[in-house]
């Protein structure tokens, strides 16, 4: 099991390009302060109470102003972008076939989901 094989990228991309949240999420240049802090959510833009929020970890932006920032989601949103995400997801990860808890994506699919059930 503890074998694996060496993945090759195409066209030497980095790892985040076959991150399911990179492409789900808005681009944070685009996003205002609050976004950008989590304090909104980042798709809709309302303002998230405590507990409602779906946290989904700390995100670095390749370019642009904004290095750094800390997507959190509505339940909502969470389910509406992530929920067809991870289904997609685990139809197409030969590791998710294997064995889900191995692969990161799907981890993290996983808990997000968890947190919108709430
Ligand atoms: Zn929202
Ligand atoms: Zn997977």
């Amino acid at each position: 099991m503890a074998e694996t094989t060496d993945h090759i990228t195409p066209g030497g991309g980095t790892a985040l390009a076959a991150d399911p949240l990179a492409a789900l999420l808005p681009d944070p240049q685009r996003l205002t302060e609050p976004q950008i802090r989590g304090r909104d959510c980042a798709w809709c833009a309302v303002t998230l109470g405590a507990g409602s929020a779906i946290d989904l970890g700390e995100r670095s932006a390749s370019h642009g102003a904004v290095a750094r920032w800390f997507p959190r989601s509505c339940q909502s949103c969470a389910r509406q972008h992530v929920y067809p995400a991870q289904l997609d997801h685990t139809q197409n990860c030969e590791q998710c076939t294997d064995d889900p808890t191995v692969c990161a994506h799907g981890t993290w699919l996983r808990l997000v989901l968890r947190q919108a059930r709430r």
